[in-house]
């Protein structure tokens, strides 16, 4: 399969604190200096693009959080042969920033949003900031990106009593809702062992609701997603199993924190980093190397393979 799409986790700071996501403590944040500054993520994306990478999902922690986020995009989106800048976001601060991130070239965007219900979304994620992120998806919706999804991880006896609520949103916005299974990482989630909700339970919960879905072929930007429809809807379903049904045979895409380590798989530990050849001003042709060594490990890496390690959601950007 060929690597063709890079996940970029821009800071390991969060202004959410999410039960699936965020480990209990987090015993300390990233210096400032220990980051990959923004031109150095541009060498780097633009590295990956030579390799072969088309598109790219800024992610993190929070990516909003990142400082001058609009630049970033900016230089992002001016990197040769991608032909897409994505991201995903909690949606807290993106009201301000939608249109501008827009108007910088960033061509699609993701809300993480987990409930509708301000308690809930409290417990879930530790804050109050429900009315901001439904602003910020609401004005992802208003600027003109090419898609929005909403995520919602769906969590037994936390927010799945809202699935058909989530579902219904489909209909009224033209936005996808796409259902993920929650999968165990930190020592906190290891707490909501019981709140696993296969898809094929969450999406008996929406046929229950709504009556039969009606199955689409998937697009080029659904990933590993299972996608539905309700008829006269503008909008649509996906449902990502990555428990239920896991997608190693079918994965194209690596990933790089914000420090310049790269995962090749979500559960691999990082077997290469960047940063030193990065900031050593390594030739170009020496990083192109560099990067297709770390793509011909990656079939070694599959998710339940004795390789797979620990894993933080918070840092790697999910
Ligand atoms: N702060 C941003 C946000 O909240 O969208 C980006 C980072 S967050 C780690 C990215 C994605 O990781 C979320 O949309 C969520 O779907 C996924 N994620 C994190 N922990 C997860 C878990 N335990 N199970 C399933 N998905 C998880």
């Amino acid at each position: 399969m060929a690597i063709e799409y890079l996940r970029l986790s821009l800071t390991d700071r969060c202004n959410l604190n999410c039960l699936y996501c965020t480990p209990q403590e987090k015993a300390s944040f990233l210096k400032h200096e220990d980051l990959l500054r923004h031109e150095e993520l541009a060498r780097a994306a633009a590295a990956f693009a030579r390799c072969g990478v088309k598109k790219i999902r800024l992610t993190g922690g929070e990516p909003l959080l990142r400082k001058n986020i609009t630049g970033l995009v900016k230089m992002l989106k001016a990197v040769p042969g991608l032909k897409e800048l994505a991201m995903t976001t909690n949606g807290v601060l993106l009201a301000p920033l939608a249109a501008e991130l827009r108007a910088a070239g960033l061509d699609r965007v993701n809300v993480s949003l987990n409930s509708l219900n301000p308690a809930a979304y409290k417990r879930i994620t530790g804050s109050d900031s429900l009315e901001a992120a439904w602003d910020g998806l609401m004005a992802a919706l208003k600027a003109g990106f090419s898609e929005v999804k909403l995520n919602m991880v769906v969590m037994k006896g936390i927010n799945d009593a809202e699935v058909p609520e989530f579902a219904r949103l489909s209909m009224d916005f033209p936005v996808s809702v796409r259902f993920i299974e929650f999968f165990q990482t930190s020592a906190r989630t290891a707490q909501l062992r019981d709140a696993y909700l296969s898809s094929a339970e969450t999406r008996k919960r929406v046929e229950a609701a709504y009556g039969l879905l009606l199955q689409v072929p998937p697009g080029s930007t659904d990933g590993p997603a299972h996608v539905y429809q309700r008829r006269g809807a503008k909008g649509r379903l996906g449902f990502i199993s990555g428990r239920s049904d896991y997608f190693c045979g079918a994965c194209n895409r690596v990933r790089m924190d914000c420090t310049g380590r790269v995962y090749p798989c979500l559960f691999s530990p990082a077997t290469h980093t960047l940063k030193d050849l990065l900031r050593a001003g390594t030739p170009e042709e020496a990083l192109d190397d560099h990067i297709k060594k770390i793509f011909l490990v990656k079939s070694e890496y599959k998710r339940n393979s004795p390789t797979a390690g620990h894993i933080e959601m918070s840092d790697l950007g999910g």
